[in-house]
């Protein structure tokens, strides 16, 4: 039986030795400005691509991704390094707080506090939206901004005491082009609304006078902080599986110190259905998904060792990512838990949380029916 829900989350299990806060320079795309094994294939993926004619790497394909990655490149940057534009850590203009008192509001109840937060995440177009407590193992290291090209130690603003964590559904129907620009395209939409998000999550906070640090994937891992806030677990594929969405989302986070009452983390069983199933595995074209067992070691310079998971070989991934021409989400498209809500699917995750004994029969079913199979980007367009 999959055990119920606890106030700890469901990878402190699998913690075998102390971890060490990760430096961002180790991550791939910052590695693609600096390691030797990864700056040819940062060269070809982020250089001039033509528009060619096959379903997915059209014109129409790339001015879709060009607008979809609008708001993230022009106005927020995170991918870049942090405290720019949208994620900025103060107010990107003084004028643009002026009309409001000075001070702070007092916060009697943090749960009700916490109420009205969530009730402007969803205003701020989250999906989902969890609070937890600032673990500090999860900020970087180090900074690696690809502004600046510095590499500077981080020390973890200790005043912020809460992350609030949102999650921005990516569009179902584009993910199943993957690897295309269509499908990359939902990943660009995802980072403006991470953008988008934050940004004006942030800009709340300030309004009642306390401080905010509004990320996209800069300064510290999203992913442990969505899980410490009830968003998900964290899946073989290395990414984060929601119950409503599965992998499909992308995250942003804001950090505060606003008294907030903080979620509890979830077990949706994800833990013992990723033993079983193997899909992701199977069906990623660079082979960067291990299909065996957890390892506590890290499989290249981008893993952060003392866990014991699936360690996602991002040398490979990226690699791929390269000579395909566009990102890619396969590991997405062919998840089980990448559906949209319906009463079987629904009852299907409900059966996967409490019990593992149907998760070979549901992996079988799920192969049976072809889901997560590639469709042609051109039918995107025709739909
Ligand atoms: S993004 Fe694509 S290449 Fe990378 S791990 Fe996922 S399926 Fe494999
Ligand atoms: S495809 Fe299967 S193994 Fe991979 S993350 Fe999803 S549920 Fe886990």
């Amino acid at each position: 039986m999959v055990s119920t829900n606890s106030n700890k989350p469901t990878y402190e299990e699998y913690i075998e030795k102390p971890l060490e806060r990760f430096d961002q320079k180790n991550e791939a795309f910052k590695r693609a400005r600096w390691d030797d094994a990864l700056v040819p294939a940062g060269k070809k993926f982020y250089g001039i691509h033509e528009p060619q004619t096959r379903p997915g790497f059209t014109r129409l394909d790339y001015a879709l991704h060009e607008a979809s990655w609008y708001l993230e490149r022009g106005f927020a940057r995170g991918t870049l390094g942090p405290n720019y534009g949208l994620f900025s850590w103060q107010s990107v203009d003084p004028k643009l707080t002026s009309s409001l008192p000075e001070g702070r509001i007092e916060v009697q109840d943090p749960l009700l506090m916490a109420r009205q937060v969530k009730k402007v995440a969803k205003l701020c177009g989250a999906d989902l939206v969890g609070i937890c407590a600032v673990d500090p193992r999860w900020f970087y290291s180090h900074i690696f901004n690809l502004r600046t090209r510095e590499h500077t130690p981080f020390e973890p603003p200790t005043e912020c005491t809460s992350a609030i964590v949102m999650a921005h559904a990516m569009d179902y129907e584009m993910t199943k082009s993957s690897p295309t620009l269509v499908a990359s395209s939902t990943t660009g939409f995802g980072y403006s609304m991470m953008a988008y998000g934050a940004g004006l999550m942030g800009h709340f906070l300030r309004g009642l006078g306390y401080k905010a640090i509004p990320c996209g994937n800069d300064t510290a891992l999203s992913i442990p902080l969505a899980v410490d806030a009830g968003l998900g677990e964290l899946g073989r594929n290395g990414l984060l599986i929601t119950e409503k969405y599965g992998p499909r989302v992308r995250l942003s986070k804001v950090f505060t110190d606003l008294p907030l009452a903080h979620d509890k983390p979830v077990n949706l069983g994800v833990q013992a259905f990723c033993e079983t199933c193997k899909k992701c595995a199977s069906t990623c074209s660079a082979q960067a998904i291990l299909d065996g067992d957890r390892i506590t070691d890290r499989r290249s310079i981008s893993n952060n060792p003392g866990m014991a998971k699936w360690p996602v070989d991002a040398e490979k991934c990226f690699s791929f990512w390269s000579q395909n021409g566009s990102s890619c989400m396969t590991c997405i498209r062919a998840c089980p838990f990448n559906k949209v809500p319906g009463k079987i699917h629904d009852m299907t995750r409900w059966t996967i949380k409490k019990t593992t004994a149907f998760n070979k029969f549901f992996v079988w079913v799920d192969d049976l029916f072809d889901y997560g199979k590639k469709e042609s980007a051109a039918k995107f367009w025709e739909e």
